[in-house]
């Protein structure tokens, strides 16, 4: 199957950052991994994308139907920017009080605008029970079409930034666990991404997890140890 790799720039970099950083996603060369870059918003219409394996994202996306919610963006201006993919529920989000609710109805705005929903599920604690993270799945998905194939990011909200992995045992458990409820909810085929602390050290170790992608933060604004790494999951 081929292999996704989300770039997730959160709010960092800038005109010229990003600039570097689309010159060489350009030049790369893949035969088996879509690459997706998320930057702010406002920085949407500098991604002029050249390269056939290399797609636009986004961070967000309003959950309101009504033009007068003053701050959101709607998913008619991020087709408008060419955007094809939008980071659902990051445990960032959920932080700052995105709730379920919200997140289910943001996917229903996607799915509705052809939009692709990469939606982000973890426990926030180690000692978490991992049940949780199906919890957030059946929120996400409620009422969500079954002939759709669902992205799921498995983040696990204590890995995210820290420098802290869990094993590759626990990867598989989860994702396992993940693919399975999924099928059980109808959903036949499903992309299952690892998201936290992934860089140049590990991610070998982590792509022998039974997962379909990465998602990867601050990694991702070092352009030279992304593409090493976009390669290196391209080449196994
Ligand atoms: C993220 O924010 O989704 C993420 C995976 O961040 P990092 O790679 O920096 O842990």
């Amino acid at each position: 199957m081929r292999r996704l790799i989300v770039a997730n720039y959160k709010m960092n970099g800038d005109k010229k950052l990003f600039a570097k950083i689309i010159k060489e996603v350009n030049k790369v060369k893949v035969r088996d991994t879509k690459i997706v870059l998320c930057p702010p918003f406002v920085y949407l219409d500098e991604f002029n994308l050249k390269n056939k394996n290399v797609e636009l994202g986004c961070q967000d996306i309003t959950n309101q139907e009504n033009s007068k919610s003053t701050g959101q963006i709607s998913p008619k201006m991020l087709l408008e920017f060419g955007v094809k993919y939008v980071i659902i529920g990051h445990s960032e989000r959920r932080k700052i009080g995105e709730t379920d609710e919200q997140i289910n109805q943001k996917i229903n705005i996607c799915l509705n605008n052809k939009l692709k929903p990469i939606i982000c599920v973890g426990e926030e604690k180690k000692s978490d029970k991992l049940d949780i993270v199906l919890e957030q799945i059946n929120y996400a998905l409620k009422n969500i079409d079954n002939n759709i194939i669902p992205i799921i990011a498995y983040e696990p909200v204590w890995a995210i930034g820290t420098g802290k992995l869990p094993a590759v045992n626990r990867i598989n458990k989860m994702t396992r666990m993940i693919k399975a409820h999924l099928e059980k909810l109808g959903y036949t085929d499903s992309s299952i991404l690892y998201g936290g602390s992934v860089g140049i050290d590990n991610y070998k170790m982590i792509s022998d997890a039974d997962i379909d992608g990465f998602l990867l933060g601050g990694v991702s604004l070092r352009i030279k140890e992304f593409i090493e790494i976009v390669k290196g999951i391209d080449n196994e």
